[in-house]
């Protein structure tokens, strides 16, 4: 039976190409980057399932580069020899088994626990690949002509990486994804001060295009770089609201059921929960540090010193 699936649209900048993911790169899909030089180079394969099925089928296939280790960025990975995928070293763990993905992310409760093994066994086709090749900062890929760096951006998670192709000045930001909602700092290992150093770098590179893993995807010079400014601006704006609503004292629970970050309730709840729980907590951290929260026995509260 013939597909119905639609094609991805495909960008091409030389010989770099952007593939929208399905459903306009909305988890549990992402956009897709490709470098179709001497040898074929793919970038988080998870754009669509048939493309990528035969994108690893090409006999030019040389890397797959994995940004991150989240489970929306390897969709696909599965179709791919384990020999040509390269990932961050810092989170090599997340790789080799499932215990490194549940250990990054914090999963303590029991059916969070139950339920995370069964969906990244069923939906993102996980499977242990401790062989896979490792890059760090200044890791540097040449795919005939294409050059590409690797920026260690960690943040969103321990070892996120942008990639950098500074001959065409194009940066894939991965899940920097300057999407209105902001930055995502949800995962146990999440750190929201690396992060917020992390943007600053960014924006510093001397881009002239900025490609994204999700939402709009493709941004000129001066239009990503002021979105990447409204993105970090996200996090302040967040961490306004959060001291605001402690006017008066209030635990950590009544704050993740506020859903200050997500602002509606979605399911399954206690996904959000824990997201919630771990977001808000690293602004509780980053506000008692500064002295403009004190814990008290009612909860949290402002001490009313500005930063
Ligand atoms: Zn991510």
């Amino acid at each position: 039976m013939a597909t119905t699936q639609e094609q991805p649209e495909v960008l091409a900048f030389g010989a770099i190409s952007f593939l929208r993911g399905h459903r306009q790169g909305k988890y549990p899909y992402c956009h897709t980057l490709l470098v179709r030089d001497e040898v074929l180079a793919v970038i988080d394969p998870s754009a669509e399932k048939a493309t990528c099925r035969r994108l690893a089928r090409d006999p030019r296939l040389k890397a797959v580069l994995i940004s991150h280790f989240h489970e929306d960025h390897q969709k696909y990975l599965t179709f791919f020899p384990d020999e040509y995928i390269w990932v961050p070293a810092s989170e090599v763990e997340a790789f080799a088994g499932l215990g490194g993905v549940l250990a990054l992310m914090g999963i303590k409760d029991p059916e969070y626990l139950a339920y995370w093994q069964k969906t990244l066994q069923e939906e993102f086709h996980f499977r242990n690949r401790p062989q896979v090749k490792t890059f760090v900062d200044g890791t540097e890929f040449t795919f005939g002509r294409t050059r590409v760096q690797v920026l260690h951006t960690p943040g969103h998670t321990p070892g996120h990486s942008c990639f950098y192709f500074p001959r065409e000045s194009i940066l894939y930001l991965a899940d920097i994804d300057l999407t209105p909602f902001g930055p995502w700092y949800g995962d146990e290992a999440s750190d929201l001060d690396a992060l917020l150093a992390s943007l600053q770098r960014l924006e510093e590179v001397p881009a002239r295009l900025y490609l994204t893993a999700h939402g709009q995807g493709v941004f000129p010079a001066a239009a990503g770089r002021q979105a990447l400014r409204q993105f970090r601006q996200v996090i302040f704006d967040r961490e306004a609201e959060l001291l605001h609503r402690l006017q008066r004292p209030r635990r950590l629970q009544e704050l993740v059921g506020q859903r200050l970050i997500y602002r509606k309730p979605l399911e399954p709840k206690f996904v959000y929960d824990h997201i919630e729980r771990q977001m808000i907590g690293k602004h509780l951290q980053r506000l008692l540090k500064a002295g403009q929260i004190r814990e008290t026995e009612e909860g949290y509260v402002a001490t009313g010193r500005s930063h």
